[in-house]
């Protein structure tokens, strides 16, 4: 039998990548067109970099995206920066920089080589609902049924031994194994806008990934292949003047830049504009019975610091490498998913929701470095201690959890 893929996402279509390399033949469920590529991420870590690159999948996102070394913290009021350099990883990883890329073309590389010969066949139905996880006759494993979009009434079954329940953070199979999806959904919104260029004078100001701060106002300023996506947080009071139109995001551009720009560049710049919800929430455990759950079906966090996905990844290669001992050592698939199930959830709670919760509070991935004096240059004057910078951007890509296969 099959393994049954919930969700050709970035995680579901990276699992059955994998357990088709392994020799696994799977069948993978998306109830949309696979074309219609969703995916709004735009950072590939290095820890996922590294396992990427095993798989034979890291070249060809390397040769499009933008490699970012450098993460900035810029005080707008004292004109403070602080750099945390990914030289000091170097030792840590083949790739020692964020990738900046739309996380979509992972998904499209995902497809292509899926469709390519080579591996354990998948079978890829797209616009096929899944409606519910019925009981199996057989006995093991789990029965799918499922709507195809174009069928009318006509309804499909699938039977599989394992289900990867990768159908996203509104996930219904969820609800159906019975996992409730506990934490908050934030009040305050998250505005983003693309703009092809920025004026010389604040471009020059910005490294790769800045964190900027004016008084009570933040903002993220990533350093994208097609220009410059800046990212807005209103309060709760803004929120309705902010998801409105751009009106509020160009204001508060003009605020934040007054003494670097001519706000009227702002009232014409060219932008692209939208805006999307927090949440922090996660399932109180990832195995029932034969289902495994993983990617935003199992966690969502914050999207500052750039997380939640490629955590996703993580454990979506390691739950492949888990099932994939069932065709080779039957007897050590039971003990290898209910690690797997253990760790991921270890790691979910202990490192992936407070790191993202403590940037969700406005902290950035140079917190506790020592902020160092200048207007346009980070000084060097008081450099921050090299070993506390290294652990803390280990832990900022994920590379302490990137246990091999
Ligand atoms: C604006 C934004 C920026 C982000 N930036 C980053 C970032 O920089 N770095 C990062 O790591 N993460 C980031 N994230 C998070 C990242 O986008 C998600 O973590 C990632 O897309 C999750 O992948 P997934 O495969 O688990 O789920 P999804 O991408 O949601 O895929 C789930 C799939 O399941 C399908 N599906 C759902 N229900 C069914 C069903 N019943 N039957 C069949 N198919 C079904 C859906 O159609 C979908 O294709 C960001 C998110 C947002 C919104």
């Amino acid at each position: 039998m099959p393994v049954l893929v919930v969700g050709a996402g970035p995680v579901g279509l990276l699992t059955a990548f994998v357990l088709s390399q392994r020799g696994m033949a799977c069948t993978v469920l998306e109830q949309h067109a696979v074309a219609l590529n969703r995916s709004r991420a735009s950072t590939f870590q290095p820890a996922v970099l590294d396992r990427l690159s095993g798989l034979g999948l890291a070249a060809p996102l390397l040769a499009a995206g933008l490699k970012v070394d450098r993460i900035r913290s810029w005080d707008l009021n004292t004109g403070h920066q602080n750099d945390l350099d990914y030289a000091v990883i170097a030792a840590d990883t083949a790739h020692p920089f964020r990738l900046h890329l739309e996380q979509a073309a992972l998904r499209t590389l995902l497809l292509q080589r899926l469709a390519a010969p080579g591996g354990a066949p998948v079978e890829l139905l797209e616009q096929h609902r899944v409606e519910a996880l019925e009981r199996n006759e057989a006995g093991e494993g789990v029965r799918l049924r499922i709507r195809p979009a174009a069928g009318g009434d006509r309804l499909l079954h699938r039977s599989g031994r394992w289900l990867v329940v990768a159908d996203g953070a509104r996930s219904g199979l969820r609800s159906q194994l019975g996992l409730p999806f506990d934490g908050v959904d934030m009040p305050e919104p998250v505005v983003r806008l693309m703009l092809p260029a920025l004026p010389e004078a604040i471009a020059r100001q910005l490294a790769g990934v800045t964190y900027g701060r004016a008084g009570v106002r933040s903002f993220s300023a990533l350093r994208m292949p097609e220009g410059w996506r800046l990212i807005l947080r209103p309060s709760a009071q803004e929120s309705q003047a902010a998801l409105t139109d751009p009106t509020w995001a160009r204001g508060v551009l003009v605020e934040l830049f007054a003494s670097l720009v001519d706000p009227a560049w702002w009232s014409t710049a060219p932008l692209q504009w939208d805006h999307y919800g927090v949440a922090q929430r996660c399932v109180p455990q990832r195995r029932v019975g034969a289902a495994l759950v993983l990617g935003d079906a199992a966690h969502v966090t914050n999207t500052r610091g750039g997380l939640n996905m490629n955590f996703g990844l993580l454990e979506a290669m390691a739950l492949a490498e888990a099932l994939a001992l069932g065709g080779s050592a039957p007897e050590m698939i039971e003990p290898a998913l209910d690690a797997w199930a253990r760790l991921w959830q270890s790691h979910t709670i202990h490192a992936l929701l407070p790191r993202t919760s403590r940037l969700l509070a406005g902290g950035t991935p140079l917190d506790g470095t020592v902020a160092a004096a200048g207007s346009g240059q980070a000084s060097s004057a008081a450099a921050p201690d090299p070993q506390e910078s290294r652990l803390r951007l280990i832990k900022a890509s994920l590379l302490d959890l990137n246990a091999p296969p």
